[in-house]
């Protein structure tokens, strides 16, 4: 089937380094190696994998912040790899990016008002002053903030208002795409969910495409349509998050699913669950690359890369040789018990998206946060 793309990659490479010369070697770092996706208007599309997968690098390759090694990014059909100049200003315009810390992104000298107003002096200099400042309180509004909090500066907010005004911020040029790396997970868990909400409430009102990184599948579940899974460079299942979160397919995809009740917590609960140390992306292993933590591997799984393959239906995809013989039970059979918090957090993300609650909380945050 066809659909009504909005961004699409093609076979993407990011090496980092260039392997030094005789006297001294540099590794060279394959953080994104021969990745293909494609983005539909209108939708939001989660990468996830752990830290280290090269899910933020290929974020900023699509973002044209960084070039790739080799391979294509179409936006609109456009290559935009080599765009420079005034198609790359009108690009910026078009695509947005969220940060993961709100603070850091923001530059703590400037008022809301100028923070937000910026990319409106770059991207529309005919408004006028009175024009920028009343866009400046639409676009503060429309992220659950006051217009007066255009005088205050970013350390008078909390995290989850300092996130909202990096938000307004990335409105102001009017994008089509939005891409936002870990855009949650600095914030509060109670926090988190109201931002998703808002996420999805402005992509939904404004027909926005989101492009969301995440580590977490917990956190994507319930705000993304479709998922791509990273692991060590490259997408190893994707599919509708139906699919991907009720018939995973890839024993990594399983893992993670396993230990969502310990992801977002401390490094030391995920490294007892999702079976082993990634390896260094410098020295990635042959074959399948998830080969040396996998419990179903075999020889061919050391020589064969797989390529991604059809698992069912027309989105689903796996890169597993051998994904029809994996039984369908966890890969770990030691999941965490879930704590308190834990069970706040999920359900926080069922009021996500059923509504109720956390719409409450957001009306409440406009308030406190
Ligand atoms: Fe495991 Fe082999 Fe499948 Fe890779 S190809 S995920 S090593 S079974």
């Amino acid at each position: 089937m066809k659909h009504d793309l909005i961004i699409e990659a093609i076979d993407v490479v990011k090496h980092f380094g260039d392997g030094g010369n005789w006297l001294s070697k540099s590794p060279v770092v394959q953080a994104v190696d021969g990745v293909s996706l494609q983005v539909r208007r209108g939708e939001t599309f989660a990468i996830v994998g752990e830290s280290g997968c090269g899910k933020s690098t290929l974020a900023r390759v699509l973002m044209r912040l960084l070039s790739p090694t080799s391979g294509s990014v179409l936006f609109d059909g456009k290559e935009v790899s080599t765009t420079t100049g005034a198609a790359l200003q009108s690009l910026r315009r078009e695509m947005q990016f969220i940060f993961q810390d709100p603070f850091s992104s923001l530059n703590p000298r400037m008022t809301v008002g100028k923070l937000v107003g910026e990319p409106l002096e770059v991207h529309a200099p005919e408004l006028s002053a009175q024009q920028r400042r009343e866009k400046v309180a639409d676009l503060l509004r429309k992220v659950g903030l006051r217009a007066e909090y255009a005088g205050r500066y970013p350390h008078e907010f909390s995290g989850g208002q300092r996130q909202r005004i990096g938000i307004a911020r990335a409105l102001a040029s009017g994008p089509r795409l939005i891409i936002g790396d870990e855009p949650v997970s600095a914030l509060d868990v109670s926090v988190q969910a109201q931002v998703i909400n808002l996420l999805g409430d402005l992509s939904r009102d404004m027909g926005l495409t989101l492009v969301v990184i995440a580590h977490d599948l917990g956190v994507i579940r319930h705000m993304s349509d479709r998922v791509a899974v990273m692991y060590l460079g490259r997408i190893v299942e994707s599919g509708t998050t139906e699919e991907v979160y009720t018939s995973p397919r890839h024993p990594y995809t399983k893992a993670l699913l396993a230990s969502i009740p310990t992801m977002g917590g401390k490094q030391g609960d995920r490294k007892a669950t999702v079976l082993g140390e990634m390896p260094s992306p410098s020295a990635p292993p042959s074959g399948c690359r998830f080969h040396t933590r996998c419990p179903y591997a075999q020889a061919k799984c050391k020589t064969d890369a797989p390529a991604l393959q059809g698992a069912g239906t027309d989105d689903h995809q796996v890169a597993c040789h051998f994904w029809e013989t994996i039984p369908n039970e966890a890969v770990i059979a030691e999941t965490p018990q879930k704590t308190e918090a834990v069970e706040a957090r999920f359900a926080l993300y069922r009021n996500a998206t059923d509504g109720g609650p956390v719409t409450h909380l957001l009306n409440q945050s406009t308030k406190r946060n």
